[in-house]
């Protein structure tokens, strides 16, 4: 007969003492070490829609959706398919929001019955309509961002001036642009880049 090594007599005897190495999941619920790379999970008040972590992913675990209502209303939706994501953690990285628009929790059970309806999870940001041709440009937050960022620098921007004055209540939200003939007259609004560029150079006053 074989006799046991002593390491493998210490392991015995500890498991004995201690109790076994495995955890009773599912009998009891599984703690996680806190280190622990799980499911990154966003922070709607934080992120500010900009679409880096969807660029920076690599197994295209994060998509968006732009919806534009008839009432003018529209809605940035930011979705997270947890079935594909491999917990890199590219997107907390390249997160412009301080890396907390989207941050690896430790959750780390993620088994479901319906894949179709269960896989994934989602934000949803307003967004900022061109006041011409009423396309989206960006997230609301992410106009106020940039124009903190940049300071009054934003002066030199009308799109960025007048998303930060709106933030801050200045400039009502309800007042609607008129004259819309994308003559020079309509500069001083919030346009996409190609209205702002045919605003620019157009020579009708
Ligand atoms: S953790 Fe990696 S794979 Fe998952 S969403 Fe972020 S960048 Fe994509
Ligand atoms: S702020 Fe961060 S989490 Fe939000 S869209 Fe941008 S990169 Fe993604």
């Amino acid at each position: 007969m074989k006799l046991p090594k002593i390491r493998e007599l210490t392991e015995a005897i500890k498991a004995v003492i201690k109790g076994p190495y495995t955890s009773k999941f599912p009998k009891e619920p599984h703690e996680p070490h806190p280190n622990f790379r799980g499911q990154p999970k966003f922070d709607e008040e934080n992120c500010v829609g900009c679409l880096a972590c969807e660029e920076v992913c690599p197994v295209e675990a994060i998509a968006h959706q732009d919806v534009v209502g008839d009432n003018g209303n529209a809605k940035r939706t930011i979705i997270h398919y947890t079935d594909v994501c491999i917990f890199c953690g590219q997107c907390e990285a390249a997160c412009i929001a301080d890396h907390e628009g989207i941050k690896l929790s430790n959750d780390w059970e993620l088994s479901f019955f319906d894949r179709k309806e269960e896989s994934y999870e989602t934000i949803d940001k307003e967004l900022q309509l061109c006041e011409i041709c009423g396309s989206p440009i960006a997230c609301k937050d992410h106009l106020k961002w940039i124009s903190e960022k940049i300071g009054e620098l934003a002066y030199s921007n009308p799109t960025l001036y007048l998303s930060r004055l709106k933030s801050l209540g200045i400039v009502d939200e309800n007042i609607v642009s008129a004259m819309k003939d994308k003559g020079r007259s309509d500069r001083v609004k919030i346009l996409c880049a190609r209205c702002r560029r045919e605003t620019t150079l157009t020579t009708k006053e």
